[in-house]
This record gives C-alpha cells, sequence and structure tokens, in this order.
C-alpha cells in the first residue's frame, strides 16, 4: 500500500470525473460520498456497518471534537482511527464553519476567532496554527484549511473581504501543517456567489498549492439553482489533477447535479440525521415512515435495496419502530440511507467509466420523478 497521499483520474464523461484518492490508510473511490461522524461516531451506527454500505472515508468535527472530548485526551488514546475503531480514511474540517454556526459570543480578528462553546459556555480561540494542531492530533488524513465562511445574505465587499482574509489563513494553514508525508491538507475556495471573486480565490489557492481543493461557501441556504450556477463555473478554476471537494452537500440531486459538474468529494449529514426522523431516501424519491399509509404494509421499503433494512424487515415493522421510538428504527433507516447514498456514488462511477453518465442521469431523474410506490 502506498505511503503517499495521491489521486489519479481514471476517466471523465462530460465535465464528470472518476477516480482514486489513495492514502496510506486506503484508497477513496470517487465521486466519493462522506457520512458524517461529527463526534467520533456516525450516529447510529456500527463502524463496520457504515463501511459496508461502501463508505471508503469518513468526515470528523474539529468544532465538536476539540470541546468534548478535546484533541489532546484523543491524542493520547492513540488518536482518532484508533478512539472510534475506523481504521480507514479520515477527513476533518477545520472548525470554521461550525464556529460560525454552532458557538457563542465570537469575535473575528486577524488571529483567528474566539468564541464559547455551546456545551458549557468555555472560552476557546481557533487560529490557522491551532487548527492544524488539533487536526493533527486526531490524526486527521485530509486536513482542511482554517477559514471563515461569512454568514448569508452578505454583501459583496462583506464576501471579498472574508475571501481575502480566508485566503491569508489558507497560507498561514499551508506554513502550520508542515511536511508530514502521507498526509493531505485541502484549501478552500471561497468569494460566494460571484465569479471574478471565486476565481480570484481559485488563484490564491493554487499560488500556495495544495493536495485537493474544496468549494466552500456553498449549501449554506444559496438553494440549489445559484448553487449549480457557481458550480458551472468555480470548479473549472481549480486544478484537474487534484480532487475537488463540494462541502455539506446535500440531497441525491444536489450530489449527482455537483458530480456531473465537476466535483469528487461531498459529506453531509442528511442521510444520517434523517434516518433518526423517520426519512427515507430512495430511488423512487423520499418516503415518510411515521405515515399511516405504512402501518400495515408487509413490503421492504425498496425491493431492490439490498440494505439490512430491506431485506429483512416491512414497511409496517419501520413504521412500528419509528412510532414506538425504537433505538432500531435510527439504526435500520440510517443504514438504509447512507447505503442508497453509497449506491448512487457507485452508480456514477460505473456510469462515468463506462461514458454513459448522461443516461444514468437520466435515469435517476425518471425514478425519482415516479414517486413512490402506490399504498396498498
Ligand atoms: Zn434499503
Amino acid at each position: 500500500m502506498t505511503q503517499q497521499f495521491s489521486f489519479k483520474l481514471k476517466a471523465t464523461d462530460g465535465k464528470a470525473r472518476t477516480g482514486v484518492i489513495s492514502t496510506p490508510r486506503g484508497e477513496v473511490r470517487t465521486p466519493a460520498f462522506m457520512p458524517v461522524g461529527t463526534a467520533a461516531t456516525v450516529k447510529a451506527m456500527m463502524p463496520e456497518s457504515v463501511r459496508a454500505t461502501g463508505a471508503d472515508i469518513l468526515l470528523g468535527n474539529t468544532y465538536h471534537l476539540m470541546l468534548r472530548p478535546t484533541a489532546e485526551r484523543i491524542d493520547r488514546l492513540g488518536g482518532l482511527h484508533k478512539f472510534m475503531n475506523w481504521d480507514r480514511p479520515i477527513l476533518t474540517d477545520s472548525g470554521g464553519f461550525q464556529v460560525m454556526s454552532l458557538a457563542g459570543l465570537r469575535k473575528l480578528t486577524e488571529k483567528g476567532v474566539t468564541f464559547k462553546s455551546h456545551i458549557d459556555g468555555s472560552k476557546h480561540e481557533l487560529t490557522p496554527e491551532r487548527s492544524m494542531e488539533i487536526q493533527r492530533l486526531l490524526g486527521s488524513d485530509i486536513v482542511m484549511c482554517f477559514d471563515e465562511c461569512p454568514a448569508l445574505p452578505a454583501n459583496r465587499d462583506r464576501i471579498a473581504e472574508s475571501m481575502r482574509l480566508s485566503m491569508r489563513w489558507a497560507e498561514r494553514s499551508r506554513d502550520a501543517f508542515g511536511d508530514r508525508p502521507g498526509h493531505a491538507l485541502f484549501g478552500i475556495m471561497q468569494g460566494g456567489l460571484e465569479r471574478d471573486l471565486r476565481e480570484e480565490s481559485a488563484e490564491a489557492l493554487k499560488k500556495i498549492g495544495f493536495e485537493g481543493y474544496a468549494v466552500g461557501g456553498l449549501a449554506v441556504g444559496e438553494g440549489q439553482e445559484a448553487m449549480f450556477d457557481c458550480l458551472d463555473y468555480a470548479p473549472d478554476f481549480l486544478p484537474m489533477d487534484k480532487p475537488r471537494y463540494l462541502m455539506g452537500v446535500g440531497k441525491p440531486d444536489d450530489i449527482v447535479g455537483a458530480v456531473a459538474r465537476g466535483i469528487d468529494m461531498m459529506d453531509c449529514v442528511l442521510p444520517s440525521r434523517s434516518g433518526r426522523t423517520g426519512q427515507v431516501f430512495t430511488r423512487y424519491g423520499v418516503v415518510n415512515i411515521k405515515n399511516a399509509r405504512h402501518a400495515d404494509d408487509p413490503r421492504p421499503l425498496d425491493e431492490n435495496c439490498s440494505c439490512p433494512a430491506c431485506s429483512n424487515y416491512s414497511r409496517a415493522y419501520l413504521h412500528h419502530v419509528f412510532r414506538a421510538n425504537e433505538m432500531i428504527s435510527g439504526m435500520l433507516l440510517t443504514w438504509h440511507n447512507l447505503h442508497f447514498f453509497q449506491e448512487i456514488m457507485q452508480g456514477m462511477r460505473d456510469a462515468i467509466a463506462e461514458g454513459s453518465f448522461e443516461a444514468w442521469q437520466a435515469a435517476f431523474h425518471a425514478q425519482r420523478a415516479q414517486g413512490d410506490i402506490e399504498p396498498l
């Protein structure tokens, strides 16, 4: 197995790409969907079950882990992989986005951000240097630059100012990351929905040089149309030969649309969070398992799905355990959702490799438009 981090593009179809990221902890097939393991667990799932759904890589959250149980404690206990029993690649975010969305009493300066923990009100500081240190203590394979993501809506001046601060922080992140063979640092493009700012940001990042590049500041409430408009040009500013990661996306049709526009990696809490609220994603659209129509339905959620929820249980059972607040409900529905998302990724990888991605997309959209099977 390789001891270096590398990315190999295997095929393209239109703007869509398929390839392999190699790390000392294993390979990541792209396009890749990364389940989110916020607090060192993908909620309601054992790590071996997450792997069984087809996930090659997980995402961990710096903000949550630095507050509890702390990066220093995880380091003392052998690092995040050992701590959570996941020996394959892990990508960690920088903490920047979640400080902005979760923490209290934030103060932003050129140096970094000070804030109060949403858990116990304790005071903390995150800077590019501290974020790199935390992600190193966690043992993350793919480290993200510390950046600032302005709350939207924001005017152009604010977006430009924030983007330029993030580019200065990207340079400090690169310096603080140091020389760590086998580990990667990804830069994050900002610039909101402004084409010239996106280009300026990409140029600044390429000058610094990273092992991969993220498109940041999207999927923050701008809507799918605006996001796709930006993705129609933004990935083209990034190097062809490096992985491109769209942060925080998304619903199945967001994911497919992003891959069609040249994105290689994505992450989202949607499949796991929805699994716990009874929302199920299937090839025929969204099913709400709490609806009374499922109470007497002996059929599986999706007869073509090979996940445990669909292979071994009826809609009636899944409806019952959800209504009864049984833990197995979140477990089974999360498993199904993660399995379904990974199946989409596998379908896209195969279609891109065969040069049939357009036909695959047409079939995907046609099935979703069909809607759920008729009630009995
Ligand atoms: Zn299933």
